[in-house]
């Protein structure tokens, strides 16, 4: 279980996050759904430690998350990322083999196999060669997929992996959480579209500043606690497996 308690953020004496409490538990596919600005990837950085907190703990299965970063592959929104950085696609993706490798250690034989392992898992092994400036936003995101893979981890953190890609690029992404979710990872995506969520995720955590509301995704993604997120931002607007949600 990852445990979070008593979480409050603030960038620069401005609160971005106020006083969350959530049980997540192992194993299951979370979707973070909330309006633009609402805290979204704050919240994500705030437990990998990215950003500093204001006050709050968290504990994977009772050990501090700082203690277990290794086994977390965090996937960072596009716009987070400089992509001007001169670096090959294999490259990039061996990067992910470094938090498990020991003390002045280099990626050897073992980690390079594996790496075109994961390149291969989401089809990008004949970009292999290419610099990362030059890629789709479909392609950059398999890339970052490929290298959260190489790290071998159990938990992941995506940010927004479905902006701005082509639809063979979510394709291959979502059938492969899907086949992590099946391993019994732990994945939690930082997902801003309302389509899609009831195909996507076992469970959804509604979020704008203060936590709306977090569980199975039957009881928890219902237009009552949209509303309470968006507000008057929806509109009008029909979601599948929402029904019409009214502004
Ligand atoms: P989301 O990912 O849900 O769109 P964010 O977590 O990026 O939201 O941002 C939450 C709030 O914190 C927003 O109001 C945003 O402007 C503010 N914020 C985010 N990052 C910073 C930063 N580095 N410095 C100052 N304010 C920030
Ligand atoms: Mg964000």
């Amino acid at each position: 279980m990852i445990q979070v308690r008593n979480l409050n953020v603030d960038y620069f004496g401005n609160s971005a996050l106020q006083q969350l409490d959530i049980d997540i538990p192992l194993g299951y596919s979370v979707g973070i759904i909330g309006p633009n600005g609402a805290g979204k990837s704050t919240f994500i950085k705030a437990l990998l430690g990215v950003i500093p907190r204001r006050s709050g703990t968290i504990l994977v299965n009772g050990t501090d998350i700082s203690q277990v970063k290794k086994d977390i592959a965090y996937v960072p929104q596009k716009s987070d990322v400089d992509l001007t950085f001169p670096i090959t696609v294999r490259d990039t993706v061996l990067t992910g083999t470094y938090p498990k490798l020991r003390l002045f250690r280099r990626p050897g034989k073992k980690e390079k196999e594996h790496v075109e392992r994961c390149m291969e898992m989401v089809d990008i092994r004949d970009l292999a060669h290419k610099q990362i400036s030059n890629l789709s936003g479909g392609q950059l995101q398999r890339v970052f997929i490929a290298r959260a893979l190489a790290q071998q981890a159990s938990i992941f953190f995506l940010d927004e992996p479905f902006v701005g890609i082509d639809l063979v690029s979510e394709r291959i992404i979502v059938d492969l959480l899907k086949k992590l979710r099946k391993e019994g990872k732990t994945i939690l995506v930082v997902h801003h579209d309302l389509h899609e969520v009831e195909e996507y995720f076992d469970k959804t955590i509604i979020l704008n500043k203060k936590l709306i509301a977090f569980g199975d995704v039957d009881t928890t993604f219902t237009s009552h606690n949209i509303q309470s997120a968006y507000g008057a931002s929806l509109g009008n607007v029909q979601i599948k497996g929402l029904g019409g949600v009214q502004a």
